[in-house]
Order: C-alpha cells, then sequence, then structure tokens
C-alpha cells in the first residue's frame, strides 16, 4: 500500500540537460511520522533529490507520492502536503514579515482571515511575533531561517522538508531551532532534512539515508548506521610541556607537537575512558574535537568499500 508512506520515490532518475546524470535510480521510502536525514558529499544529488520531491526541478523518470498522492497525477494534492523550506531566502526582501505569510497563505488557496491567523500562530511559535510589521530584509539570517520556516508551514502540510536548515546558523540559535523541530515532530509532522552535519542527523533523525554520485549507499536507523562507525581520531589540545610519548593503557597515542596529541578511540571506547587515562598519566587537556568531521571520515570509509565491491 503505497498510502502508508509520508514520502515514497521510486527508481527516480535525473539526467539535466547538460548530460550530468545526477540521480541514477533512487528508491526511499519515509514513514509517516518520521524524522529522516538525506546526507552525502556535495554534488551527491541531495538538492536533486528535495528539488524533484517539491516540484521545482523536471523528473527525467520514475515515480514520487507524497501522503500517497502522486507528483505526476495528483500534483496539486501532492503539493498541499508538502511544506518546503529551500536554503536560499527566496522571498520578497521588502515585503513584511506577516504579510509574507499571508500572501503563502493566498497561494495554497486558504482565505485571508484564516491565513491572517495562521500568520499569528506560526510567527508566535517561531519567535517572530514582535518582527510582524519588520520588512525581511531587516531580520538577522537566524530569523529569516525561522521566517522559512514558518512559511512552509502555513497550508499546515503532513510532510516538511528542509534543505539544510542550520547552514550558516550558530550553535545556539542552532539548538533551538532543533528542540522547533522536534516539537513539531513530536505533534506528527514528517520531517526530511538534508544536511552535512552528522551530528545534527545524529541529535534529530531516526532514520537515514546515504547518497553519493547519484545512488543511495546506506538507507538505515540512524543507531545501525552510528553502530557501524568504527572508530574516530581526536585531536587534544593539553598543556605544553608534553613528555616524547604518552602511554596509555587502552588507547593509541601520536604525539603532534609540545601541547598537542592525537588519539584514536574505537567503536567500544568512550571519551571518558580516554580522560580518565589521560587523568591518570597526569595529562591536562584544554580542549578537544574530532580530527575530521565524523561524516566525511565516514563517508571515505563507506566510499572506500563500495568501490572495494
Ligand atoms: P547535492 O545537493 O548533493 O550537493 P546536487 O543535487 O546539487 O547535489 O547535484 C548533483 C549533480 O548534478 C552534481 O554533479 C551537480 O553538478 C549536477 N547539477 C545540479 N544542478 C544542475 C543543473 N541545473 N544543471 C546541470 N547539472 C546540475
Amino acid at each position: 500500500m503505497t498510502d502508508m508512506y509520508a514520502l515514497q520515490i521510486k527508481d527516480l532518475t535525473k539526467t539535466y540537460a547538460n548530460g550530468t546524470k545526477a540521480l541514477k535510480g533512487i528508491s526511499l521510502n519515509v514513514n509517516k511520522g518520521d524524522f529522516f536525514a538525506l546526507l552525502g558529499p556535495n554534488g551527491a544529488g541531495k538538492s536533486t533529490t528535495l528539488g524533484i520531491v517539491s516540484s521545482l526541478v523536471n523528473k527525467t523518470s520514475g515515480s514520487v507520492q507524497i501522503m500517497g498522492a502522486d507528483l505526476d497525477t495528483q500534483r496539486t494534492q501532492a503539493k498541499m502536503n508538502l511544506g518546503v523550506v529551500p536554503q536560499e531566502f527566496n522571498f520578497n526582501q521588502f515585503e513584511k514579515v506577516f504579510d509574507i505569510i499571508v500572501t503563502q497563505a493566498g497561494y495554497y488557496g486558504i482565505s485571508a482571515a484564516v491565513g491572517r491567523e495562521r500568520a499569528e500562530k506560526y510567527l508566535k511559535k517561531l519567535g517572530l511575533w514582535e518582527k510582524r510589521s519588520t520588512p525581511a530584509r531587516m531580520l538577522s539570517g537566524g530569523m529569516k531561517r525561522r521566517l522559512m520556516i514558518a512559511r512552509a508551514l502555513v497550508h499546515e502540510p503532513d510532510v516538511l522538508i528542509l534543505d539544510e536548515p542550520t547552514a550558516g546558523v550558530d550553535i545556539e540559535l542552532r539548538r533551538s531551532m532543533w528542540e522547533f523541530l522536534q516539537e513539531i515532530n513530536d505533534q506528527g509532522i514528517t520531517i526530511i532534512l538534508t544536511t552535512h552535519y552528522l551530528e545534527e542527523a545524529e541529535a534529530l533523525c531516526r532514520n537515514i539515508a546515504i547518497i553519493d554520485q547519484g545512488s543511495i549507499l546506506v538507507d538505515c536507523p540512524m543507531k545501525e548506521l552510528l553502530g557501524q562507525m568504527n572508530q574516530q581520531t581526536i585531536i587534544l589540545d593539553v598543556e605544553r610541556g608534553l613528555p616524547d610519548s604518552v602511554h596509555l593503557d587502552q588507547f593509541e597515542t601520536v604525539k603532534v607537537d609540545d601541547h598537542t596529541l592525537e588519539v584514536v578511540i574505537n567503536k567500544d571506547q568512550t571519551i571518558n575512558e580516554l580522560f580518565n587515562e589521560l587523568n591518570k598519566a597526569s595529562v591536562s587537556v584544554c580542549s578537544f574535537r574530532n580530527k575530521s568531521n565524523r561524516l566525511e571520515e565516514m563517508f571515505v570509509s563507506m566510499l572506500g568499500k563500495s568501490e572495494d565491491a
């Protein structure tokens, strides 16, 4: 039964006019109520996929259904079922915040009276009510992003798609955005997002698909994927005067310079265990970070595997 899914994509292909095969036949099912992440390196085909789902890009072949409504045969219904938050701010910068939402409601055939009620509801939800009379161009980047979300919700869709929702958003704001997305997901809206940040997918998403060069590499629960990540390399910034070799019982260390240490943690080990051992060895840590983006490490190891296969 196709209407079991919030989004169902079957054998989707896209070849652009210049011959680029952006999608080579992908299939994906997203359950109703899911919080789903589509990840992949630059150029993988994420935006093309979302572009097709949101009717901004024409597919070459395959099918897409949104809450059971087919894009080819029930396009209006499919669009009603979907809210889209694209990466670029594409509202009229000179229009006032409140009017942007009401105008959008009109596009969906919602009466002006209901449009105004919805504008109030969603601007309040997103902390923008105080800014309702401000022209959009006067808003900060984070506020503009929230305005995009409020606008995408005005026709109360079942499925919300966000393309890189927290790109360029500072950490504090990112957390409040996460909380908001979690809240609306709890209320039953299916959320699908693309992101470059594994941390973001990890914090929010139950299921994840990874796309590379127009094909799906992985489609599984988030937990399963994290379990497959064998190791990560941590860079520790420590107090100056590090001895030539630091011996830890369970961890391999490499001294980079007299205040920097590189340590590999495998999936059975925790950062806490590492810190306990460093403590025993009298090494004081000032700060630490992942050597590379974990997502990139994962891509590298996966892409390596897929080429071997
Ligand atoms: P992602 O969102 O994962 O970065 P995209 O879907 O934007 O990937 O791009 C997938 C591939 O399609 C890339 O090789 C990109 O260069 C190409 N592409 C995207 N848009 C166009 C376009 N309008 N015309 C031609 N090629 C395109």
